[in-house]
C-alpha cells in the first residue's frame, strides 16, 4: 500500500501547538513509509476562510521543515464535491432536510426530556413530494444530511486507540450542506481522502465521532476507509488546554528563539511511551515513528520543557547549522565558545559583544586591580599561540600564589565585564592579546 497522509488546517487562524502537532505526526509517518505528505487547506468556510492564514500555515510548515508533496484547496474542489453529492443524492444517502434551528432544539429537549439520545430523528426522510413542495412553496431551502445506516455497528481499529464500535443509531445525521449551497466539513473530507488516495488519516480525538460517520461515507463513495489514528489531545502544563496556548502561534515561538528541532523533538514525542530527546535531527525521530508507542492519557506540553530543551539542542548544534543566524564575524570557534552558555541562538551575540568589545571596566577590590596589573604585564609578555589562558594562569599562579576563584574571578571580570559565561580558554584566544592586555590595564585602573 502506498502511503499518503494529510495535514488539513482551516485556514481561519494561525497554527498552534495542538495542530503543529498533528501536522508533525501526519509528516513523520509519511517519511517514515517513504510516501507522501499533503498539506490539504481546508477552505470551504469561505466566510471565515484568509488568505493570509494560507499564507502563515505554509511559512509555519516551511520553517519547521515539514515539507509537503503536494498541496490543495478545497474551494477549488467544488465541482467534484457537486458530482458525489448528486450520486449520493440519487441513491438516497443524502437527503433535503427543512428544520429550523428553533424546531430542532425543540426536538432535542423533546428527545432528552423522554430519556433518548439527543440525535436528529431523520423526520425528513419521511416527507413525501408534496410535503417537500409546499414547504419550499412557502420560501423554505433545504439544508442536506448524510443518511447513517442503522443496519450494523460501525467499527473500526484504530492505531492508537485499538477497536471503535459506535452504534450509528447513536449518531445524528449530520449536517453536510447548508441552505446556502455550502459546504460543512465533513463530506468534502471524505471526499477528498478519497480522491487523493489517503491511506491514513492521523488527527486529534475529537474527530473520533466524525470519523464513525465518515466512515459510512467511505462506504457510500464506495471506497475502503483509510487508516486511522486519533492522538490524545493536548493540554498545558497546568493540565488542560488553556486559551493562553491555543493563542500562542508557532511564529511566537520562532520570535522568542525556539529552534524548530526542539518544537517537533517535543511535540512528537510528549504523549507517547517514547523520551523526548535532543535530537540534532530529524531523522532519528521519523526512524522512531510508531503509533504503538502512542499512549491515551493527554499529551501535557510544558513551555519550561520546551525552553530545556531548546537550550539542550543549541549546546549541540553545530556550526554549519546555525552559521547564517550569527553575527558577522562570528566564526566556528567563536560559536563553539559560547553555544553551551546560550539558551537561544540570538544570545551568541550577547556573548559576541563582549569578545568583541568595548567593555566598561569593571569596578575590583584595590587587591584585585593590582594582580590584573600583574597579568596585564605577564600577557603582554607570553607567547600567545596554543592555550593562553592556561598559559597566563599557570604563570599568575607561580608569581602570586593566587588559586582558585581568587585567580579566575579577577581576570574573567576584567576580560569580559561578567562573573559567569563560556569557558575563558575558549574566549580569550577570540578576544586576543592586544584587547585582553588593553581590557587587563583598563581594570587595574578603574576605582
Ligand atoms: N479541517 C479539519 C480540522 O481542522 C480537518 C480535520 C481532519 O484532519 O480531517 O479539524
Amino acid at each position: 500500500m502506498s502511503v499518503v497522509t494529510r495535514f488539513a488546517p482551516s485556514p481561519t487562524g494561525r497554527l498552534h501547538v495542538g495542530n503543529v502537532r498533528t501536522a508533525i505526526h501526519n509528516w513523520m509517518w509519511a517519511r517514515r513509509q517513504g510516501g507522501r505528505f499533503l498539506l490539504r487547506i481546508d477552505d470551504t468556510d469561505a466566510e471565515r476562510s484568509r488568505e493570509a492564514f494560507v499564507d502563515s500555515i505554509r511559512a509555519d510548515l516551511a520553517w519547521l521543515g515539514l515539507g509537503w508533496d503536494g498541496e490543495e484547496r478545497q474551494s477549488q474542489r467544488f465541482a467534484l464535491y457537486e458530482r458525489r453529492f448528486a450520486a449520493l443524492k440519487a441513491a438516497g444517502r443524502v437527503y433535503p432536510c427543512y428544520e429550523t434551528p428553533q424546531e430542532l432544539e425543540l426536538k432535542r429537549k423533546v428527545r432528552l426530556g423522554r430519556g433518548l439520545p439527543p440525535v436528529y430523528d431523520q423526520a425528513a426522510l419521511a416527507l413525501t413530494d408534496a410535503e417537500r413542495a409546499t414547504l419550499e412553496a412557502g420560501g423554505r431551502r433545504p439544508h442536506w444530511r448524510f443518511r447513517l445506516d442503522h443496519g450494523a455497528p460501525i467499527h473500526w481499529d484504530d492505531m492508537i486507540r485499538g477497536e471503535q464500535r459506535f452504534d450509528p443509531a447513536l449518531l445524528s445525521d449530520p449536517v453536510v450542506r447548508r441552505a446556502d449551497g455550502s459546504w460543512l466539513y465533513m463530506l468534502p473530507s471524505a471526499i477528498d481522502d478519497v480522491d487523493m488516495g489517503v491511506s491514513h488519516v492521523v488527527r486529534g480525538e475529537d474527530h473520533v465521532s466524525n470519523t464513525a460517520t465518515q466512515i459510512q461515507m467511505f462506504s457510500a463513495l464506495d471506497a475502503a476507509p483509510p487508516r486511522f489514528a486519533h492522538e490524545a489531545l493536548l493540554v498545558g502544563s497546568e493540565g488542560k488546554l488553556s486559551k493562553r496556548l491555543g493563542s500562542i502561534g508557532i511564529d511566537d515561538f520562532r520570535a522568542a528563539g525556539i529552534e524548530p528541532l526542539a518544537l517537533i523533538a517535543l511535540l512528537a514525542r510528549i504523549g507517547t511511551s517514547d523520551p523526548v530527546e535532543p535530537v540534532q535531527e530529524l531523522a532519528p525521530l521519523v526512524a522512531g515513528m510508531d503509533f504503538s508507542r502512542f499512549g491515551r492519557a493527554p499529551a501535557r506540553f510544558d513551555e519550561a520543557e520546551l525552553a530545556a530543551l531548546n537550550a539542550r539542542i543549541i549546546h549541540g548544534t553545530g556550526f554549519a547549522a546555525v552559521a547564517g543566524r550569527l553575527p558577522a564575524g562570528m566564526g566556528e570557534d567563536g560559536w563553539l565558545a559560547v553555544r553551551g552558555n546560550i539558551a537561544t541562538v540570538a544570545e551568541a551575540a550577547d556573548w559576541w559583544a563582549v569578545v568583541q568589545g568595548p567593555l566598561a571596566p569593571p569596578a575590583l577590590e584595590p587587591e584585585d586591580r593590582a594582580f590584573t596589573a600583574a597579568a596585564a604585564d605577564a600577557a603582554a609578555a607570553m607567547g600567545w599561540a596554543g592555550d593562553p589562558w592556561h598559559d597566563l594562569t599557570g604563570a599568575l599562579k607561580q608569581s602570586t600564589g593566587r588559586k582558585g576563584k581568587a585567580l579566575f574571578l579577577p581576570l574573567r571580570r576584567a576580560l569580559t565585564g561578567r562573573d559567569h559565561g563560556p569557558d575563558m580558554a575558549a574566549l580569550l584566544p577570540l578576544i586576543g592579546r592586544e584587547a585582553a592586555v588593553a581590557r587587563l590595564r583598563a581594570a587595574a585602573a578603574a576605582d
